[in-house]
């Protein structure tokens, strides 16, 4: 039975997913914080590994061969080793003794000075995290996904290897699975061979890299090929079903990647460069070495390529491959050596494409975020290991930007030369790199390092004079803001005279954004009807009621090329012109929207609030919402699934089962919003009982995490 009320919806998915877009932004990856274990007396120079991986029982068979030098004798040494089964340990071909406490294998044996060792582990693993298993339990074909994510010491859950980031050496991957996937792994894919029904890809690597940038992605993948200007070649995953989007989703990659070269003035350092789109990804992606992985949620067509793409995050982890895998933090207190020059170099590859004043906007916009930490008292200094996503990016781009307008643009450059030659394949801090920057510049920056990299607060001020300078937009909106604030009347007419005076459409969206109350109907048609897609989206966003005057030139938004803007003119349609609710419903029947489903999620639920709104297909429109809390949809659909359910209909007992199964879900984000919601559902008895009834068919995880909460009252 389904109810339908005519009330105004309770929330706005539109800025639901835009927070959770901007949530998932931040979240490029944890930040990490890894104790010193180096053992300095011995070096590992490398790492053969070959494991056979079985998606069933989720485990892997795996044997590793370390090469390792003895710089001076020692009795032991160790490998980080998380929960592994250690089957046999030979050193030098010999059986010997070996210790495992289920967090380290070590070796007990006297090692001589200036000899080297072959180490040969066999071991089973049954990674609980870092490698995952998708799709391989469920009766769809093709949805089936291995993939690892192992930042920032978490390789050592499936490969005795090293937590420690400064042990760096050199890996080759072989990897066995059935032969009907697609195995992706770093490095260079030199041999497959069948062997027993499996197939076994082996990639070798010619470089050193810390351990927790090994990674492999295993699934129904194709690839298109593609070559970087200097020949380096790169590789576009994706689904076989997602052709179409392979230009959209990937436009610019090679343009960045020749622009990146260019712009560090060091070549790529790796033999070639893999993306791979995953499902359920725990961040946006992950700068493995020469493989990125990142979220399938930025496979997207030409219409989601206008309101949120890829390149960002495309450029991003592509600047690590220098920022982070060629030189890598000591610790965690030069976090910003990775994650500050990984966002900098990003933006200037947008700037590259999109314009100098896009990359101002950019800088802005994250200044009033950092500005708002600091006026909170929460501001944090970059060389804090423990600071959060926003210092470690955002205020670490800005620390470099500042940074190269100190010392001059041709000095910044041969710093950063300098710093990437002397370090590459090694560790760096803070300093190192700062000392490389002083010299050949002969300029002090203990001024500059106090100011942005110790200083817990932003220096906001400092911030607008440089925008100021150096953007003509900001210097137009500032001027503007303060002649807002001190005249008494007419906005309009101070608005329309710097309207006037540009041509910009980012100027003028974020004038319509921040001044939308002040427009009059006559100057919103005129917008509506000449102005870029960037305005139209700006109103379509701010404005909440809808004059009656311009229904029209509303209503034709629904027809824009953003699916921001069709979401949110449907929705504010919808409400605001009640008699009009069939007409909108069926100009935009079939639009799905972005990957997470917005527009179709949203559409679905206001056909079963929409009286009399085709009776005969509302138990099928009903059943199509319904199906999208299910675990074979990813985890955006399903909350938007969950989250509509639970405002307007109410939940199914497979709805409830399917929430259940999200309690346990990989992604902590997700879990934690099931948790959330299951906990309220409990307070009511109806729930709670109906929960009690279906816990027969709960698996174990589920059994154990729910039973306490059915008992206690
Ligand atoms: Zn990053």
């Amino acid at each position: 039975m389904i109810y339908k009320t005519n009330g105004i919806l309770h929330l706005n998915i539109a800025n639901f997913n835009r927070m959770k877009f901007v949530i998932l932004f931040l979240a490029l990856h944890s930040c990490l914080v890894v104790h010193s274990q180096h053992q300095d007396k011995v070096d590992f120079i490398q790492g053969k590994v070959d494991i056979k991986i079985d998606p069933m029982t989720e485990t892997i068979a795996g044997s590793v061969t370390y090469k390792l030098e003895v710089l001076q004798k020692v009795d032991s040494v160790f490998l980080d080793a998380q929960n592994l089964n250690v089957i046999e340990v030979k050193l030098n071909n010999k059986k010997v003794k070996a210790t495992n406490n289920s967090k380290r294998i070590v070796v007990h044996k006297r090692f001589k000075a200036n000899k080297t060792y072959t180490l040969d582990i066999t071991y089973a693993a049954n990674p609980k995290q870092t490698v995952y298993f998708l799709g391989w339990k469920d009766d769809l074909f093709g949805n089936e996904q291995v993939w690892t994510q192992g930042q920032g010491k978490y390789t050592s859950h499936w490969l005795p290897s090293f937590d420690d980031m400064t042990e760096k050496l050199e890996y080759d991957l072989d990897i066995s699975f059935d032969k009907t996937y697609e195995v992706i792994a770093n490095g260079a894919l030199v041999a497959t061979k069948e062997l027993d029904g499996l197939k076994k890809w082996s990639f070798d690597m010619d470089s050193p890299m810390s351990s927790y940038l090994l990674a492999f992605a295993i699934g129904d993948y194709r690839k298109k090929e593609v070559v970087s200007s200097t020949g380096v070649p790169i590789s576009l995953y994706f689904y076989p079903s997602d052709s179409a989007m392979v230009e959209p989703t990937y436009r610019y990659t090679t343009a960045i990647f020749d622009f990146l070269e260019k712009e560090i003035g060091v070549p790529y350092p790796w033999q070639n460069y893999k993306e791979v789109p995953v499902r359920d990804f725990l961040y946006a992606g992950m700068e493995n070495t020469g493989t990125t992985i990142f979220s399938d949620s930025y496979v997207m067509d030409s219409i989601a390529f206008v309101d949120r793409n890829f390149v960002n995050v495309n450029a991003h982890e592509m600047a690590h491959q220098w920022f982070g895998n060629l030189v890598t933090e000591v610790d965690g207190s030069s976090h910003w050596l990775h994650e500050g020059f990984a966002t900098y170099y990003a933006l200037l590859a947008e700037k590259e494409l999109f314009g100098k004043e896009y990359y101002y906007w950019k800088l802005y916009e994250t200044a009033n975020q950092l500005k708002e930490l600091s006026n909170k008292n929460m501001g944090e200094a970059l060389i804090d290991p423990k600071a959060g996503s926003l210092t470690f990016y955002e205020k670490g781009a800005w620390a470099l930007h500042v940074l190269r307008h100190e010392i001059g643009e041709n000095d910044f450059r041969q710093g950063i030369q300098r710093y990437l030659k002397k370090y590459g394949f090694k560790n760096v801090t803070i300093d190192n790199f700062l000392k490389e920057m002083e010299m050949g510049t002969h300029s002090d920056l203990s001024a500059f390092r106090n100011r942005w990299l110790v200083d817990k607060n932003f220096p906001f001020d400092e911030a607008k004079t440089i925008l100021v300078r150096e953007s003509e937009d900001l210097k137009t909106f500032f001027e503007l803001q303060k002649d807002m604030m001190t005249s008494s009347k007419d906005n309009e007419s101070i608005i329309k005279k710097y309207w006037k005076s540009t041509n910009s459409d980012q100027l003028k969206a974020k004038i319509t954004r921040t001044y939308y109350k002040s427009l009059s109907q006559d100057f919103i048609r005129e917008l509506l009807g000449n102005e870029s897609m960037l305005v139209r989206q700006a109103l379509a966003t701010s404005i909440v009621q809808l004059p009656l005057d311009l229904k029209y030139e509303y209503e034709s938004l629904l027809n824009d090329g953003s699916y921001i803007t069709k979401e949110e003119m449907l929705y504010k349609l919808w409400i605001n012109y009640p008699n009009e609710r069939e007409k909108y419903l069926n100009c935009t029947k079939g639009i799905i929207g972005f990957s997470n489903k917005n527009i179709r999620i949203l559409w679905l639920t206001l056909a079963l609030l929409t009286k009399d709104y085709e009776p005969n297909n509302t138990n099928e429109y009903y059943l199509e919402l319904s199906r999208y809390t299910s675990p074979v949809y990813t985890n955006e659909v399903r909350q938007g699934a969950f989250q509509f359910l639970e405002q307007l209909i109410g939940f199914s007992d497979n709805n409830l089962l399917d929430l259940v199964d999200a309690t346990q879900h990989h992604s902590w984000q997700f879990r934690k919003y099931a948790r959330s919601l299951l906990d309220q559902l409990l307070e009511k008895k109806e729930y709670k009982d109906r929960i009690d009834r279906l816990s027969v068919k709960f698996n174990k995880e589920e059994l154990r995490y729910i039973s306490n909460k059915l008992i206690s009252e």
